[in-house]
């Protein structure tokens, strides 16, 4: 995890729900309310039917690795003691194929494969700003 004072978000009117809920600990995905499509960043215009009008669905979190990378060296010398670090590319259940990034925790890197069966936690940066990553399905949270 990075240090916390790295992290810095700058919300906008099409995100700020997403970080409001994820400092609760909570998934949501921006849905269009004209066509039901579901788009994850979200932003001002639906890619199908060019709708500004969305509404916000909870996901569970759950999902599969579609694709991951791990991180052997640190591009920065304060990394130096967190790598190697996975990083993957979820999709989500629920979600429509709509796909999210996130630390992976909680397994080798070697034993890391697509369609692994991954939940969502989230990682506390500070109070109200939390990060989603996730572990393999069913494993300990830590
Ligand atoms: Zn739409």
């Amino acid at each position: 995890m990075p240090p916390p004072e790295w992290v810095e978000i700058s919300p906008d009117r099409w995100t700020q729900p997403f970080w409001d809920a994820a400092g609760e600990h909570r998934l949501l995905c921006a849905r269009c309310e004209d066509c039901g499509l579901m788009r994850m960043p979200p932003g001002p215009f639906c890619p199908s039917c060019r709708s500004q009008d969305l509404d916000w669905v909870e996901l569970s979190g759950r999902g599969t690795v579609f694709s991951w990378t791990v991180v052997h060296h640190p591009v920065m010398p304060d990394l130096a003691g967190s790598v190697p670090y996975g990083v993957a590319l979820v999709e989500l259940e629920g979600g429509q194929g709509v796909r999210l990034l996130g630390n992976l925790v909680g397994v080798d890197s070697d034993a890391v494969e697509a369609g692994m069966e991954v939940e969502l936690e989230w990682a506390d940066i500070r109070p109200g700003l939390s990060l989603p990553r996730f572990r393999p399905a069913g494993s300990q949270t830590i």
